[in-house]
């Protein structure tokens, strides 16, 4: 393939790699944290880039987007004040503020220059950012959590970069134990959990960081993302309160548009495939 024509994301270890086809590369540097590159694609809109790994394209975030929010947000039975560590796309904030319980939405991303290249690529993904309940902060999601007092909120949404670099103590059980500590009763963290298919060892590991940190309850949801590797992605909910039900009327009447969820696709999402449960040691 001809490197300038298109953009490839190998996974050695998996054998495996992504392609989209490239209109013109838009603009690339290199922050603080990583390196940021931006491009606009034949047929996929524009695709932001951090480090060599595809994050966010104009035509198929909606995937990711919706189920990092709306599952967790049904199933918390009153959201009101909502972390987002990591994000910086903004994506996910617009889709948490759909949610009229919520008060105070909050998205901490470690770095300010993903959030204003959003602004110029994304604007779609930036038009919440203005809402007076949004707030934006640009320091490392980890301390933030740290330093949080107890019971200072109900959701965490950990929307991070894989487990490398910045975003590596994220997976973390002193993370878990972090987030445990600032949740409300009900609380709950949900986390990108990469894919079944490609990282289930991962999954394990995180899990077993979840419950060493005091989550009793836990549930892998699972979605299609074709940008990602496998095209096949999930997020796992941690809570020390029970998972096994969500507010499904709310769901199915909810007062906002979205391209993906709805509670059909929510039921859907927590249906547990075979091997995973054969590897989860799930009943
Ligand atoms: N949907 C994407 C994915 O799974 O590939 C994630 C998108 S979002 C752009 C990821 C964000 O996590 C980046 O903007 C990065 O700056 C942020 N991030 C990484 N480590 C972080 C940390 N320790 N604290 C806060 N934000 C962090």
């Amino acid at each position: 393939m001809n490197p300038t024509e298109w953009f490839t994301e190998q996974v050695p270890a998996a054998g495996t790699a992504f392609s989209l086809k490239i209109k013109n590369k838009l603009h690339e540097e290199q922050s603080e944290f990583q390196f940021l590159e931006m491009y606009e694609t034949e047929t996929f809109g524009n695709l932001m880039v951090i480090d060599g790994c595809t994050m966010v394209s104009t035509r198929d975030n909606f995937f990711y987007h919706e189920m990092m929010s709306h599952p967790a947000l049904y199933t918390h039975p009153n959201p009101k004040t909502v972390w987002i560590i990591g994000g910086g796309d903004c994506g996910t904030l617009r889709e948490v503020l759909k949610h009229p319980l919520v008060e105070h939405a909050v998205q901490i991303d470690i770095d300010e220059r993903v959030t204003r290249l959003a602004e110029i690529y994304f604007p779609e993904l930036c038009e919440s950012n203005g809402d007076p309940r949004a707030e934006l902060k640009f320091i490392d999601g980890i301390k933030w959590v740290k330093d949080a007092a107890p019971n200072s909120v109900d959701i965490i949404i950990v929307d991070s970069t894989d487990p490398v670099g910045p975003a590596e103590g994220l997976f973390s059980a002193a993370f878990y134990r972090d987030c445990a500590a600032c949740l409300t009763e009900n609380g709950m963290v949900i986390q990108q959990s990469e894919s079944a298919l490609l990282h289930l060892k991962l999954i394990g590991e995180m899990r077993d960081a979840m419950s060493s940190a005091g989550f009793g309850h836990l549930q892998t949801l699972f979605f299609p993302q074709c940008l990602y590797p496998s095209g096949w992605w999930s997020a796992t909910i941690a809570s020390k309160a029970d998972l096994s039900k969500f507010r499904e009327h709310d769901s199915a009447n909810k007062p906002f548009e979205t391209v993906y969820y709805n509670v059909d696709i929510h039921k859907a999402s927590l249906a547990q495939p075979e091997f995973f449960k054969k590897a989860m040691a799930l009943k």
